[in-house]
């Protein structure tokens, strides 16, 4: 499964000024007919050849070749199980990097100083990262969700962790429940543990909502023992047996997938257009953003999706400035223009820690009211 934390490190090798780096996106879908024929692998050449076309010399020409030929070797050995093949390569430090995602891609290559990670982060954005919580009675197994693949982290609710945790005050005891009916005491106690301790998984595996699915006993007996700040990411319920295989918790739990994203889109554009306009921890508009981007203020980035501003960078400390800035801000050095600027800001975020969401439809709309662009600060 893709984790922020392995793109992270993608981003750690960027930027080395003449040293560039293939990225590729490719739709391999096996579900399209020019994709079963291995469609993708003309697709490929063709993009690759576009580029190489517009190299201007003879060195750069060789190097290119190099790490065109090593992208082209491992597609000609790949068979798609999923939509979407994204590869990053430099052969100057033998660095290559492949996932597939299941998610839909458009084909695009590029070869710049620093990997191309756009497509990559709006597409992780798109997807929420489910924890699914299966339990009965006696037992609780804990899957994360993630763009289409499924992931049990096993051993998280073992009988140990359930023997070291401490008793619970009796005033968080909710009377006359069903378990309590029925005298099942000892299932009310498991369940109880199971919403303790998920607390602190929702942080650890940093989920963004929560399926409970089990014994639908099990199941209404453990939403009712979730923390009001657990419930509030609750994405719903569902009964299946504990035994379930992962690849059927993942079948039954793709309904959750995605809708409840765009509401929280919407809410967050709201929350950051707020929290501008008191200009203390955030703030919108495009210069605003970059000022605090040099100062590594930036902790969440938001802009609208198809945003794409002209802009500049300094030769000299790298800061990004607006277009009509030929003098650096913050060092008085001279700028010059970039390509994508909203590619290197975002770029830059992800090299601190920082999140980024590319925002789409109703929330969109409204940011480009307030700039198209805009940032919550860490300090
Ligand atoms: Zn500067």
């Amino acid at each position: 499964m893709i984790a922020r934390e392995e793109v992270e490190r993608v981003v750690a090798r960027n930027s080395k000024p003449g040293s560039p780096m293939l990225s590729v996106y490719l739709d391999v879908d096996p579900t399209q007919e020019v994709n079963r024929q291995r469609g993708f692998e003309p697709a490929l050449k063709n993009m690759l050849r576009t580029i190489e076309g517009q190299l201007n010399s003879d060195r750069e020409r060789k190097v290119f070749a190099g790490n065109a030929l090593r992208v082209m070797r491992f597609v000609s050995g790949y068979k798609p199980t999923a939509q979407g093949l994204v590869m990053f390569g430099r052969e100057a430090d033998g660095f290559f990097w492949h996932r597939e995602l299941h998610a839909p891609l458009r084909n695009d290559a590029h070869w710049d100083d620093s990997p191309h990670l756009r497509p990559l982060l709006e597409t992780m954005d798109d997807y929420e990262r489910y924890g699914v919580i299966l339990t009965d009675k006696a037992r609780a197994r804990l899957f994360t969700v993630f763009l289409g693949e499924i992931e049990e982290h096993s051993g998280v609710f073992t009988a140990d962790d359930v023997r070291h945790t401490k008793t619970v005050g009796t005033d968080h005891w909710r009377s006359q429940t069903h378990f309590e009916r029925t005298s099942d005491l000892h299932a009310l106690w498991h369940l109880k543990q199971v919403a303790e301790k998920m607390v602190l998984l929702a942080d650890a595996r940093r989920f963004d909502r929560l399926v409970l699915a089990g014994p639908v006993e099990a199941t209404t007996e453990l939403e009712r023992l979730l923390p009001k700040r657990l419930l509030a990411r609750l994405a719903g319920s569902m009964a299946l047996s504990v035994e379930a295989t992962g690849l059927q918790v993942l079948e039954a739990t793709r309904r959750f997938e995605r809708p409840a994203l765009r509401e929280m889109e919407n809410d967050l554009v709201k929350k950051l257009i707020a929290t501008a306009a008191k200009k203390v921890q955030a703030d919108t508009g495009l210069l605003a953003t970059l000022n605090a981007l040099n100062k590594n203020r930036v902790w969440r980035l938001l802009y609208a999706e198809g945003f794409a501003p002209q802009g500049r960078r300094c030769a000299d400390c790298t800061a990004l400035m607006g277009e009509g800035q030929p003098v650096c801000d913050h060092c008085g050095g001279n700028t010059e223009p970039v390509g994508d600027l909203i590619e290197r800001i975002v770029e830059r975020v992800v090299g601190v820690g920082g999140k980024v969401e590319a925002v789409r439809g109703p929330a969109a709309e409204l940011l480009k009211e307030a700039g198209s662009i805009g940032a919550f600060m860490r300090f």
